[in-house]
């Protein structure tokens, strides 16, 4: 049976992007799926643009919506270590071996000298590439050059008139040309190895099985084929994944970024979105499912996920979608989970204390319950709860209403507004039991009185279930709402 060995390797450059926690998920499933083993792992060779902060950050992400890692950073394993900048003796001997078998070459061409090459290639309508001046030096020639404290790059000395096949899982074969590949670079002046380089030492030595990553990558993989084929190494299987598209104001799709909306996951986290929708929802950006369910938690993913249901075409970022997704696990989720995600906006909007008392937590798991089925995300809340406790306004159609039934409205309110004065706060019994008062006393049951109480108190004739949104509102507003009405309903 296959090892299947997959991982996500990151460059620490900023904070979880959408898409990269999309490649993360596909990565974990298919591990997962085959028992095998999901790596997390860090390519932070760009010294400039990495920083522990979005390492951090990352892992943060990754952990909360589920992805635990079973090799890697933090956790250890038997191929580490698991950053790319403590790994540089691993780089460094198979570096040394290409350059004694001559299949990487030092070049000493300057930035300068290489920018008016590629400036002459363009003039002439070919497309840049290295012209090769350095593969030929003599070993006099180099040594003079590095006396001369010169501080070269490492080339690596791509073959030539090759094609270079890579059968991929989602795209199928992609043939690449050799010649449309200059020798490029795999070490830097400074002496750290870049990217194509050390990603398939790190591929190789941590016995990497499958290797699904964004479409972006697909240009790097013959640069990686051909260090694969030159260190005699096995290549993996690749898995290119579709771009994740965002739509504009005027509707055009192009590459989601920062105008689209939040690319980081952390934003969405931040918004109120729990993390099994955001999970279900990156699993639908490029995957589909055999059935119409559309709704998956991680287990069940991992079950149906396959990568011959991984489309090649770019799947597109639906912000509709993941609202409509994150609502139907916010009806799903349990009281406490509830609480624990829309207690921070209720603190935030002041609603409860930053120390909560015991009444304000009572209140907050009513109101968060009454509300559930109203909200999108959490930090919808705060909205959605000034809206049922703000003033009511009227529209038309309601006021035709309640001149309709003016009588039995009226007569409702009133024992409610005389019901309320008596108490002095309200919960699930004392409501009920002024609900029982009332309907001895006018004799009004059923839609007479609940529909009633809902126009009057809300504007609306649907909405929020009315016993709790009793204790949204609280005793006071209760009362205030119930004189503002009878105060409207005697100008009808
Ligand atoms: N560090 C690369 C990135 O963040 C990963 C590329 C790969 O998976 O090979 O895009």
């Amino acid at each position: 049976m296959e090892n299947y060995r997959l991982r996500f390797a990151p460059s620490p450059t900023g904070p979880l992007h959408i898409g990269g926690a999309r490649s993360a998920l596909f990565n974990y499933l298919l591990a997962k799926k085959h028992q095998g083993t999901f790596i997390v792992r860090v390519e932070d060779t760009d010294l400039e643009r990495s920083s522990k902060e979005s390492e951090e950050n990352i892992k943060n992400s990754l952990k909360w919506l589920g992805m635990d890692w079973d090799e890697g950073i933090d956790v250890g394993g038997d191929y580490g270590p698991y950053r790319q900048m403590e790994r540089l003796d691993i780089y460094q001997a198979a570096i040394d071996k290409l350059l004694a078998e001559g299949k990487a070459y030092y070049c000493f061409c300057s930035e300068e000298e290489l920018a008016a090459e590629k400036e002459a290639q363009q003039a002439k309508g070919e497309t840049p590439k290295y012209s090769g001046k350095c593969r030929d030096l003599t070993p006099e020639q180099r040594q003079e050059l590095l006396d001369q404290g010169m501080k070269p790059v490492i080339r690596f000395r791509v073959p030539e008139h090759e094609q270079v096949v890579i059968n991929d899982l989602v795209r199928g074969e992609v043939t690449f040309d050799t010649d449309g590949i200059g020798d490029f670079i795999i070490v830097k002046s400074d002496g750290i190895p870049v990217y194509n380089f050390a990603v398939v030492l790190d591929d190789v030595t941590m016995k990497v099985s499958h290797v699904i990553r964004g479409e972006e990558h697909l240009s790097n993989t013959p640069r990686q084929a051909v260090i694969y084929d030159a260190l005699g190494y096995e290549r993996p299987q690749f898995a290119h994944i579709s771009l994740i598209l965002g739509r504009d104001n005027e509707g055009k799709l192009t590459k989601m970024s920062k105008r689209h909306g939040s690319t980081s996951v952390v934003a969405y986290q931040e918004m109120g979105f729990l993390p099994e929708a955001i999970v279900n929802f990156l699993a639908l950006l490029g995957w589909a499912p055999e059935g119409e369910e559309e709704l998956f938690t991680l287990e069940e993913l991992t079950e149906q996920f396959s990568l011959e249901r991984v489309s090649k075409s770019p799947a597109v970022f639906d912000m509709e979608k993941l609202k409509w997704i994150n609502g139907m696990y916010i009806r799903k989720a349990s009281a406490e989970r509830l609480l624990e995600y829309g207690l921070p906006y209720l603190k935030k909007a002041g609603y409860v204390d930053a120390e909560p008392t015991v009444e304000q937590m009572i209140w907050a798991m009513m109101t968060i319950d009454a509300l559930k089925n109203y909200i999108s995300c959490f930090s919808e809340l705060p909205a959605i709860i000034d809206q049922y406790r703000g003033k009511v306004i009227y529209r038309d159609e309601i006021v035709d209403e309640i001149k309709a039934n003016k009588e039995i409205i009226v007569t409702v309110m009133t024992a409610m507004k005389e019901k309320l004065e008596k108490v002095n706060t309200i919960n699930s019994d004392t409501y009920q039991q002024i609900l029982k008062e009332i309907r001895k006393e006018t004799g009004y049951k059923g839609r007479n009185l609940f529909h009633s109480i809902r126009v009057a108190k809300t504007g609306e004739d649907h909405g929020p279930d009315l016993d709790k949104l009793a204790i949204v509102m609280g005793r006071d507003l209760m009362l205030e709402r119930a004189n503002e009405f009878l105060e409207f309903a005697e100008t009808l």
